[in-house]
């Protein structure tokens, strides 16, 4: 008998519609292949579109749908950058449902141009606190504050999840921090990973401030294998990691709670290609690929994943970043068919 998993779908803003789309089309291609593989899509409306109607972008109706569903596919959203405007619907939803880890894959792709070949890492990125607790004030015109919130408990629980990512991969972690300036916040963070790193002696750990570790991400990519840090360091290095690998068109992410997963792009909703039908949906599409490995359809993910393999390994269909003029409904329609 097939085991229905409900899946809530959010379109978002820019391109989220496009890419979000073209990841439906590749669900409903494995679902068709996957014997006992059931979705039910339940799809719901978040993202800037939504503050002049609902007042919010992130509606009432939504958080029930996604409290309903066994996992969440997100499409990138557009966030407003003036005080006191909604916040970004991504942050709210990983603290509103715990999801205190952000897996962001970095591998190169065949026939993809990276830096270098064969590449295959992971930054793990504290989503819950950090630079994103939002609280920021302008105590006099012109003066402005951002707290940065960094907590044992929190820290203790990101390093945990990353160091036994590492024991499942090549048993090696670094992690990222600017201890030398940030001293009592990434203070308690190097101690809450130091403490964790004694109960997973076979990890060998090592450590990088986060300056020398955008430029090592450059110089040598292959020497990481788990990268664990805070949130606002984690954002900007796994944008960076992406382009090491082959660019943000491709890179997917996982934000994971103790009891529910939301998938994404690590892009964003990129205004300016609204509508156009030329991004690569491909990132989204391989968030759909981790969100199936997560709910544990692991044959299912591979099919997934393998058919990008093969589509980018041909060299027929590849959109603006990759090279070539296909489009994001081409690239779609090569992995549906190649599934
Ligand atoms: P962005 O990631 O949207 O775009 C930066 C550039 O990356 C684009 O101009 C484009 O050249 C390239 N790019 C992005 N996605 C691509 C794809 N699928 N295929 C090919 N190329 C792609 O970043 P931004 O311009 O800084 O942000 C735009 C908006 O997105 C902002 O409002 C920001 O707040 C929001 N954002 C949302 C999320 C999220 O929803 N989780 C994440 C990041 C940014």
């Amino acid at each position: 008998m097939k085991m229905q998993k409900n899946i809530a779908v959010i379109l978002g803003d820019g391109i989220g519609p496009e890419v979000t789309e073209a990841a439906v089309k590749v669900l409903e291609a494995v679902q068709e292949v996957t014997a006992n593989l059931k979705l039910n899509l339940l799809y719901g409306e978040a993202g800037y579109h939504c503050i002049a109607e609902h007042g919010t972008n992130l509606p009432e109706e939504t958080i029930a749908l996604i409290k309903r569903s066994d996992a969440c596919l997100k499409g990138p959203m557009t966030t407003p950058e003036t005080p006191g405007a909604p916040v970004s619907v991504a942050v709210t939803l990983r603290r509103m449902f715990n999801l205190y880890a952000n897996v962001r894959p970095c591998r190169s792709f065949p026939s993809v141009e990276a830096l270098k070949p064969n590449l295959d890492f992971v930054i793990v990125r504290e989503n819950t606190e950090g630079l994103y607790s939002g609280v920021e004030y302008e105590l006099a015109p012109g003066v402005g504050v951002a707290l940065r919130i960094i907590t044992r408990e929190a820290s203790l629980r990101i390093a945990e999840f990353a160091f036994k990512l590492a024991e499942k991969r090549r048993k090696h972690l670094t992690y990222v921090h600017k201890g030398n300036i940030l001293r009592i916040t990434d203070g308690i963070f190097k101690d809450a990973v130091k403490a964790v790193a004694k109960k997973h002696p076979s990890v060998e750990v090592d450590d990088l401030h986060v300056d020398a570790a955008a430029m090592q991400l450059i110089k040598k990519p292959e020497t990481f294998d788990v990268i664990v840090t805070t949130n606002l360091f984690g954002d900007i290095l796994s944008d960076e990691a992406a382009q090491v690998t082959g660019g943000l068109g491709l890179a997917a992410g996982a934000n994971i709670g103790d009891s529910y997963g939301m998938f994404e792009p690590v892009h964003g909703s990129a205004p300016k290609y609204t509508g156009q039908n030329r991004v690569n949906p491909i990132a989204i599409i391989m968030a759909s690929a981790m969100m199936l490995d997560h709910l544990g359809e692991k044959n299912a993910a591979s099919k997934i994943a393998k058919a990008v393999t093969e589509v980018l390994s041909e060299g027929r269909v590849k959109t603006a970043d990759l090279g070539d003029s296909a489009t994001t409904t081409d690239m779609a329609n090569a992995i549906a068919a190649k599934i």
